[in-house]
């Protein structure tokens, strides 16, 4: 098993919306099908434009809320004003698609399972094969979407002064009118800076695309030297059932993982065997093993699992004699599962020295970023991890 060779296959933009996706679905089945590892395929239905089309909407919402304000229509101006942050809570924290939905491809999560006879847990390992490239970086991106709070407030205010414009005289007069105009139309510009973070991709040439090596190929090529490893028998399983899942459409809010465990556990999970889930981010840059203590996408953030960051950091202490540290929260496919009860946590690498956590979903994300050592180090520290139940 080359590792070089695999991560030369994961360093190529695959964005969910690009044919490059389902090119490496099919590398990733090839290699496995090539090392004799079975594995079944989910198929499931893709949204590959998610954000570009929320932030069309969005935005398309604010127009109509200036134009409404200036027309002095108030209902239906506070209908609009709702709208957004209902449109935001459907699709990102309930999972609902509710404009998203015009586009649809299908996606595959790509699924390994080793059963041994008498299980007494299942190990379940998550990474995901998809790219993305933004438009901004994380911090200039961090700082537009922290006033979406005060953008939703202001908007239905807005709608609520143009109740008052029509009916009280002081306000009919052009003051009131401009100045709900004026606030609306900033409105207008803000979704539209909004827009071009979720979507704004759209407009960037070929070249400005990440390459996804650290973001995620290395979490896949780990999870792949981990199947091949427990193919050939190098890892004890004991009495762990281990199921290794490649998921799609991460970057798009988190689909692919969505649909995982909606079809294998349904909205509450009732366990037939203690599940536990080790999703892998960032995997194999510089730097010591890093774990997010809170997992979310909008509004609810969930806790990693108190257990597991002692037993993967009791893993990679053993590989590297450098302590686990915690990072402060993160976006990834982890969520799903702890939204249904399943205990979880994403590990990475720190990626310091070097950019730590910035610099993906751009060229920075590059193969010069991968740390080859590091990269084998974690695949030997997930193994310690999951013979770690041998005793405990
Ligand atoms: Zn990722």
């Amino acid at each position: 098993m080359d590792l070089v060779e695999i991560m030369s296959h994961l360093s190529i933009p695959r964005p969910d919306h690009s044919p490059a996706l389902e090119e490496t679905a099919v590398y990733i089945k090839t290699t496995l099908t090539d090392w004799g590892i079975p594995f079944v395929v989910q198929e499931f239905t893709l949204r590959p434009y998610m954000q570009l089309i929320l932030g069309i909407a969005l935005l398309a919402l604010a127009v109509l809320l200036l134009v409404l304000v200036i027309k002095k229509r108030p209902v239906a101006a506070l209908i609009v004003a709702l709208a957004i942050p209902l449109l935001l809570l459907a699709e990102f924290e309930f999972f609902v698609p509710v404009v998203t939905g015009i586009v649809k491809k299908t996606g595959q999560n790509i699924v390994v399972t080793y059963t041994v006879a008498n299980p007494a847990r299942e190990l379940i390992f998550a990474a995901h094969y998809d790219s993305k490239t933004d438009f901004w970086d994380h911090i200039q991106r961090a700082r537009i979407y922290r006033f979406i709070p005060l953008a939703i407030v202001l908007g239905l205010a807005v709608a609520v002064f143009t109740f008052f414009t029509r009916r009280y005289a002081p306000l009919k007069k052009k003051g009131g009118t401009i100045a709900a105009g004026i606030t609306a139309g900033v409105l207008v510009i803000y979704w539209g800076l909004v827009f071009l973070g979720f979507g704004g991709y759209i407009f960037l040439p070929a070249d400005r695309q990440s390459f996804g090596a650290v973001d995620n190929g290395t979490s896949v090529a780990a999870l792949l030297a981990l199947a091949k490893d427990i193919h050939d028998g190098k890892v004890s399983l004991g009495n762990s059932n281990v199921t290794i899942v490649f998921t799609a459409g991460e970057e798009v809010t988190l689909q692919g993982a969505h649909w995982y465990v909606k079809e294998r556990f349904g909205a509450s999970w009732q366990p037939a065997l203690p599940t536990t889930l080790v999703n892998l981010e960032l995997v194999g840059q510089n730097g010591p093993m890093v774990y997010w203590k809170k997992d979310g996408v909008f509004l609810k953030y969930y806790d990693a699992d108190p257990e597991l960051i002692e037993r993967l950091g009791a893993a990679w202490m053993r590989v590297s004699e450098t302590s686990i540290e915690p990072r402060e929260s993160i976006t990834d496919d982890a969520q799903r599962f702890m939204a249904v009860g399943i205990p979880a946590i994403t590990v990475g690498n720190s990626g310091t020295p070097g950019l730590g956590e910035g610099g993906f979903h751009s060229t920075k994300d590059n193969f010069s970023r991968v740390n080859m050592d590091n990269l084998a180090l974690m695949i030997h520290a997930l193994e310690l991890y999951i013979e770690g139940y041998l005793t405990k």
